[in-house]
C-alpha cells in the first residue's frame, strides 16, 4: 500500500485515535500557524502507521476577547479534524485543558495535551505516540536543557522545584503540561473531584505506567505570553498549597524548636537576674514571652493538623485505582 493511501482511506485501521488538546486564550496570531503544524505531525504518524487518520486537533477556546473562536471554526469548516469547544468565560489554562481531556476521552485512545504557542515541540508526539504503542499510559515530555534561558532563569526554576518538593508537592522536574495520557489514564484523572486545579500535580498520583520524552523548548510561534510572573507565582503557592498540609506542620515543629530555645534562654535570663544585671520586671517579662510565644506556635501546630485533614478529605481523592483485572 501506498504511504498516501493510509491518510485517505478514511477506514478504520485499528490504530489508536490521537486527539491533541489545545488550550487557547487570545491566540488568533499563533493558531493558524500552529494548527498547520500540529496536523503535518498527526499525518506524518498516519503515514508511519503510528496513529489513525481519525486523529484529531480539539481546540479549547477559554473565553478568548479577540478572534480565537472565529480562527477555530474557520479552520474546523476547511478541515473537519481540527474541532473545537468554547468555554463560556476566560477560566484559566489546567482548567481548559481539563475541559478539552474530558472532551477528548471519550472519542479518543490517547490525548496529548500542548500549547498553543508551540513552544513545546510538536515533533516530540511521534515519540509520544511510540513510547505510548510501547505501553505507557502517561509520556511526560520534559524539556532536555535550559540553553536559552538565563543563568538567573534556570537557577531560580531550579530552586523552586526543589522548594516544592521540600513543601511536598512532587513534580516531574522540568515538565509542564506538554503529556500524553492513554484513555486509562483519563479516566482516572476524571475521578479527581477537586475545584483547585493542578494538574502537575495530580496526574504524578494516578500512577500507571510512564514514560518521558525530551526536547527543547522554543520561543512563541507569534503572540506574547499570557503567564506573567505573578501569574506563575500564585499559580504556584496554589500547587504547593492544594497538595500539602506540610507547612501547618511546619509551624507545630517551629514552636517546639522554640520551646528548647526558651531554656537557653531561660538560662540566660536567670543568670542576668542572680548577676544583678536584670531590671525589674524584665526576667518575667522575657520569660513569659518566649513561653508563651512557643505554646501559641504548638497551639497552632496542633489545629493545623486538624485543618490539614480537612483540607485533604474535603477534596474526595479516588481512595485507590485499579490498573489491571484478573477476574
Ligand atoms: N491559556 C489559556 N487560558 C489562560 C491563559 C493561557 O488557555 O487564561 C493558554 C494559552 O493560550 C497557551 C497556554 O495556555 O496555549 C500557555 O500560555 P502561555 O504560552 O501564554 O504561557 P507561557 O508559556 O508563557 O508560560
Ligand atoms: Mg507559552
Amino acid at each position: 500500500m501506498a504511504d498516501d493511501d493510509i491518510i485517505t482511506s478514511g477506514k478504520p485501521t485499528g490504530l489508536p485515535v490521537i486527539a491533541v488538546v489545545v488550550p487557547c486564550y487570545n491566540e488568533e496570531e499563533a493558531l493558524p500557524l500552529s494548527l498547520g503544524r500540529l496536523m503535518d505531525v498527526l499525518d506524518t504518524m498516519a503515514r508511519r502507521g503510528l496513529a489513525s487518520v481519525d486523529s484529531y486537533v480539539l481546540c479549547v477556546n477559554d473565553g478568548s476577547r479577540d478572534n480565537t473562536w472565529q480562527v477555530i471554526a474557520d479552520s474546523h469548516r476547511s478541515n473537519p479534524r481540527v474541532k473545537g469547544i468554547s468555554l463560556a468565560h476566560n477560566r484559566g489554562h489546567q482548567y481548559a485543558l481539563l475541559a478539552g481531556l474530558m472532551t477528548a476521552m471519550p472519542v479518543c485512545d490517547a490525548a496529548i495535551s500542548i500549547d498553543a504557542d508551540l513552544q513545546d515541540d510538536p515533533e516530540a508526539m511521534i515519540e509520544m505516540v511510540e513510547k505510548f504503542r510501547d505501553g505507557a499510559e502517561i509520556v511526560y515530555g520534559v524539556r532536555s536543557s535550559r540553553a536559552t534561558d538565563t543563568w538567573f532563569k534556570r537557577n531560580t526554576a531550579h530552586a523552586f522545584y526543589t522548594f516544592q518538593k521540600r513543601m511536598g508537592l512532587d513534580t516531574v522536574y522540568d515538565h509542564a503540561d506538554y503529556r500524553l495520557m492513554s484513555a486509562r489514564a483519563l479516566e482516572l484523572l476524571s475521578e479527581y473531584g477537586e475545584g483547585n486545579l493542578f494538574l502537575r500535580g495530580i496526574i504524578p498520583q494516578i500512577g500507571l505506567e510512564t514514560a518521558v520524552v525530551t526536547y527543547e523548548r522554543a520561543a512563541r510561534v507569534a503572540g506574547e505570553s499570557k503567564y506573567p510572573l505573578s501569574k506563575m507565582l500564585s499559580f504556584s503557592i496554589d500547587g504547593i498549597t492544594s497538595f500539602s498540609s506540610r507547612p501547618l506542620r511546619i509551624i507545630f515543629f517551629v514552636g517546639v524548636a522554640l520551646l528548647i530555645l526558651d531554656v537557653v534562654m531561660g538560662l540566660y535570663v536567670f543568670s542576668a537576674y542572680f548577676g544583678h544585671e536584670a531590671i525589674p520586671g524584665w526576667t518575667s517579662l522575657m520569660l513569659s514571652t518566649w513561653f508563651l510565644g512557643s505554646l501559641i506556635l504548638i497551639a497552632l501546630g496542633v489545629v493545623g493538623e486538624y485543618v490539614g485533614k480537612i483540607f485533604m478529605e474535603v477534596k474526595h481523592r479516588p481512595r485507590f485505582a485499579i490498573s489491571k483485572r484478573l477476574m
